[in-house]
């Protein structure tokens, strides 16, 4: 368990309310980065977490913004050198959160959003009971190559062969928002984001 469940005062006796952290789940394409970029956006008290990743960039990626690349031996120095908070490997690339960085966000009281995917979620929620787990989930699996094709991906047929493992493990997280109207999901999005923060005096949802 990470030592930063509980609020601190710092010995100076006001105490300091953490951020929270939402980790954003679903197969990729569903729409995970265009919700919470546009939660980003409108919010200024929240930050995403810059994960590590193996995978080469896309063409509109920037390193540092989407995602800080690197090479396996790097990844692999890494793990051994307790760097990451969880890490997978999806897709054929290896994928990691810092957990330097989430930490002290979350100490800063800068609530956190990680869009990383669902065994990497579930590893979080063990180590940090407090994580509001989110899985987004298509209409169809239909929708969902329209939007991987929309988007340019190349690799599509790796990324379907995930789905169904990925959906049968939604049960597991504490919200399920549908992707069909962008509106419609971003207002649920919004919705639970505000819950969670409302119900924060010690009775978290998650
Ligand atoms: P993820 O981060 O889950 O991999 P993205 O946010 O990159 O997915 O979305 C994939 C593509 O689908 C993007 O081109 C995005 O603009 C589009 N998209 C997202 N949500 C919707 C929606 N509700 N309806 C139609 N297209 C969408
Ligand atoms: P993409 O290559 O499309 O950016 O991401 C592929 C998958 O990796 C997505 O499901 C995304 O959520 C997941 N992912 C991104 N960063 C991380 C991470 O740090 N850890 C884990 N476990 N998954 C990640």
């Amino acid at each position: 368990m990470l030592n930063n469940e509980a609020d601190s005062s710092q010995g100076s006796g006001v105490s300091k309310k953490k951020g929270h952290l939402f980790v954003v789940s679903g197969p990729s394409g569903v729409g995970k980065t265009t919700l919470i970029e546009r939660f980003l956006k409108e919010d200024s008290f929240s930050r995403f977490s810059i994960s590590y990743t193996t995978r080469k960039q896309r063409a509109s990626e920037v390193n540092g913004r989407e995602y800080y690349f690197v090479d396996r031996d790097t990844f692999h120095k890494m793990i051994t050198e307790s760097h990451f908070l969880e890490w997978e490997e999806v897709h054929g690339q290896l994928y990691g959160t810092p957990q330097k960085e989430v930490l002290h966000a979350l100490q800063q009281g800068i609530d956190l959003f990680l869009d990383i995917d669902v065994n990497g979620a579930l590893k979080v929620k063990e180590r940090y009971r407090n994580a509001c787990l989110i899985f987004v989930e298509p209409r169809s699996q239909d929708d969902l190559m329209k939007r991987l094709a929309l988007r340019g991906e190349k690799e599509i047929s790796l990324r379907m062969k995930r789905v169904s493992q990925e959906m049968e493990k939604k049960y597991l997280f504490q919200y399920c928002i549908i992707n069909d109207k962008l509106e419609v999901a971003y207002r649920d999005f919004f919705k639970i984001i505000e819950d969670v923060r409302r119900e924060d005096n010690g009775k978290n949802h998650c």
